[in-house]
């Protein structure tokens, strides 16, 4: 082998692309991790990190290193309108806590533990092409040079490279609907340790502490009111947390420290993930509503999947295609359902009543206030949870309790069963 040929070229090195740089650099693969971005820094994204993707990083043996950072959260606050939810106990639960970190720390960490494990690292490298023999793609081209190998990974996010170079058009695509502002704040009185998430009238929130003693808070307003938020964005932000009168005081216990993040626009989809010498993972391959924070957690799913996989595709005589095709496939499986439950929790306009009503009788009940847990933590699929008995129950109740709103509850009930036929399954894959 030359000193630019590997067994796999990794082309974006954030929790995708360096998490599984670690595991196929630890199996002996030869592994190059490309990145046009310079290390550490951020990407425009929050960042409260699933107790199954926390488990994931213990077992790539990152987790002291983050948890040095920020103190590990055990404790939740979950409310959608009146149904509200406290939750203490994380991992006796879930197995292990969240974690809410800046990316910038977060990334930095694995891309070390990617380069102790023997990956042959590049930052600030841009791919800007592919090396192709026949249909195959057997590399990357990058202004220093083409870096061949005998599988290219696009690691490279939502807009990735690699995807539009072996065109792998979107699938199944879900349009934005809400728009996301998020700032940090100093020096706030909270108790450490503690996440709050919500839906409350028009508006979504989560907010946390995070690394550096910082207080993040999000407000997802939304997209029908798009051009007057982002009109004026710091209004915008301040009349949502309005809407949340408890966290608004804890931002107001301290003070903004840097600018306002917003992100508009954030289409779910699902792009084609193998082919002939290729592969795309985490969000080059699928993005989801950010609502539920999946996206960190999916990533480092797929990779744990994934490094097998490859490893076992490169051994003699094995089929890595007809491997990377079944992963591929897998990875619909995994994400479906989660996919449309994030849709629906960040859809546009006020909780439907018909959600309400579900919400309050799982609040009210211990078993299902756990279950919900385990949704959002993608160890129980959502209609694990929200049944058919549920639904109906929640149904009659509404209509009981509601008799001015008959025809509302009617088509809302309408249009989640319909949704839900239409949901059963993804596409076949390949
Ligand atoms: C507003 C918002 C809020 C979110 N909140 C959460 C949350 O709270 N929790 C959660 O789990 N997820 C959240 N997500 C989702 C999460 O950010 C993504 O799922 C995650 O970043 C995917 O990681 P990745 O490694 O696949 O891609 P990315 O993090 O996008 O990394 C891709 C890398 O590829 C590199 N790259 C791209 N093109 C090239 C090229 N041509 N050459 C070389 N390098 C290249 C980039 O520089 C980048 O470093 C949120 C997303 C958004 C937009």
């Amino acid at each position: 082998m030359g000193d630019d040929e590997y067994d796999v070229v990794i082309v974006g090195a954030r929790c995708a692309g360096a998490s599984l740089a670690i595991r196929l650099a630890r199996a002996g693969v030869r592994v190059c991790l490309l990145d046009r971005a310079r290390f550490p820094s951020d990407v425009p994204s929050t960042h409260g990190i699933q107790p199954a993707g926390v488990a994931i990083l213990r077992d790539l043996g990152c987790f002291e290193r983050l948890a040095a950072r920020t103190d590990p959260i055990e404790r939740a606050t979950l409310v959608v309108d009146d149904a509200r939810i406290e939750f203490e106990g994380a991992t006796e639960l879930l197995g292990a806590p969240m974690l809410n970190l800046r990316r910038g720390v977060l990334d930095a960490v694995l891309l070390e533990a990617a380069e102790t494990a023997g990956a042959e690292v590049r930052t600030r490298a841009v791919v800007t092409g592919l090396c192709r023999d026949g249909g195959r793609v057997t590399g990357v081209v990058t202004p220093d040079g083409a870096v061949r190998a005998r599988l290219v990974v696009g690691a490279d996010g939502a807009g990735s490279t690699v995807a539009r170079l072996v065109d792998a058009a979107k699938y199944c695509r879900t349009p934005a609907e809400r728009v996301f502002l998020w700032s940090y704040f100093e020096g706030t009185e909270h108790p450490p340790g503690h996440v709050w998430l919500g839906r409350i009238g028009d508006h979504g929130y989560l907010a946390s502490p995070t690394d550096g003693g910082a207080f993040l808070a999000v407000v997802a307003a939304s997209r029908s009111r798009r051009d007057e938020v982002l009109a004026d964005r710091p209004r915008a932000f301040a009349e949502g947390l309005r809407g949340w009168p408890e966290l608004e005081a804890v931002v107001a216990s301290g003070r903004r420290a840097g600018p306002l993040h917003t992100v508009p626009d954030r289409d779910g989809f699902f792009r084609p993930s193998a082919g002939p010498g290729w592969v795309l993972v985490g969000d080059a391959g699928h993005v989801k509503d950010p609502t539920p924070g999946q996206g960190i957690s999916d990533a480092l799913r797929q990779t744990t999947a994934l490094a097998p996989v490859v490893v076992d595709g490169l051994g003699p005589g094995a089929d890595l295609d007809e491997g990377l095709r079944r992963w591929w496939s897998w990875r619909d499986r995994d994400a479906w359902a989660m996919y449309w439950f994030a849709r629906d929790l960040g859809a546009d306009g006020p909780v439907p009543l018909l959600t309400q009503e579900v919400m309050l009788r799982v609040a009210a009940d211990p078993r299902r206030r756990e279950m919900l847990l385990k949704v959002l933590n993608h160890d129980l699929p959502p209609n694990g949870l929200i049944t058919a008995p549920l639904a109906l129950a929640a149904l009659g109740g509404a209509l009981l309790r509601r008799p001015g709103h008959r025809r509302r509850l009617l088509r809302e009930a309408r249009t989640a069963a319909v949704d839900e036929l239409r949901h059963l399954r993804p596409p076949r894959a390949a």
